[in-house]
């Protein structure tokens, strides 16, 4: 018996909507073969807004699992409302791979020349989260691990000037390769960079510890502006700060879990 099949017509084949191309461009573009690390991209954009630390800009990067000279990134979109269908896959000269050409981030230069320079880099986040600002700003004042649960920030989180490689008149974005490489070069060995007048980016070995990160980085600025109000704080010591970032890395999955529930229900 022939059994006619009531397709709409927005699906019949040859008829495919932007988004189902969107969607097959995606697949074979990142092509990472692990779901699992798609899953946690997705949540870290999630996450990252519900915790405050991006709004409608802002972006979370992983290296590529199977390419170490590429990276993950969404399309040019508000973080909470990334999917896996969203997600690109880009070289270290930030060009879309595949032939992907959907609209991407100003500033994945940012990402791309972090990888570049940093091969202990799996996961980047650039966000401006309100609290870190002010540190960039004020040249008399460091941004420093005033608690522990941001031992990571080192010593001092080192402040990238962008006039003094685009000069006095640029519209601030990290926005081609040389500048992101200038701020590769601010961030150096360190674990968060301070971009004056804009954010900062924060780096880490995988996305959940680089969400931990860029959510205490936040959290931390909060903190010292606080006890500055007070006083004069007292930061932890290299030592302590090493320690406690240790300590940190054993526990921050549950942390994870709880941020994810928030922000995906589940998890
Ligand atoms: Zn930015």
């Amino acid at each position: 018996m022939l059994v006619r099949c009531a397709t709409p017509l927005s699906v019949r084949p040859g008829r495919r909507r932007p988004s189902d191309l969107s969607g097959r461009r995606a697949a074979s573009a990142v092509g990472t073969g692990d779901p699992a690390l798609i899953d946690d991209l997705v949540a870290a954009n999630r996450i990252l807004f519900q915790q405050g630390v991006v709004d409608g800009f802002g972006h979370v990067s992983v290296r590529h699992p199977a390419r170490s000279d590429a990276f993950l990134l969404a399309r040019s979109m508000a973080p909470a409302l990334v999917t896996a269908g969203d997600i690109m896959a880009f070289d270290f000269d930030a060009v879309p791979l595949d032939g992907d050409d959907r609209p991407a981030y100003l500033e994945r230069f940012i990402h791309s020349e972090i990888y570049r320079t940093r091969p202990d880099v799996m996961a980047v986040v650039h966000s401006h989260s309100p609290n870190v600002i002010p540190f960039g700003i004020v040249k008399t004042v460091k941004l420093q691990p005033v608690c522990h649960m941001s031992g990571f920030i080192g010593a001092a989180a080192p402040v990238f000037e962008i006039r003094e490689t685009a000069g006095d008149a640029s519209d601030m974005l990290v926005r081609d390769r040389t500048l992101g490489a200038a701020l590769a070069a601010s961030l150096g060995s360190s674990s968060v960079v301070l971009m004056r007048g804009h954010g900062s980016t924060v780096v880490g070995t995988g996305i959940r510890q680089v969400v931990f990160r860029a959510i205490y980085t936040e959290v931390n600025a909060r903190l010292q502006s606080e006890a500055m109000r007070l006083g004069t704080p007292t930061v932890l010591t290299p030592a302590e700060a090493e320690n406690s970032a240790r300590t940190n890395d054993g526990a921050m999955h549950r942390a994870w879990d709880l941020w994810r529930r928030a922000a995906m229900g589940d998890g």
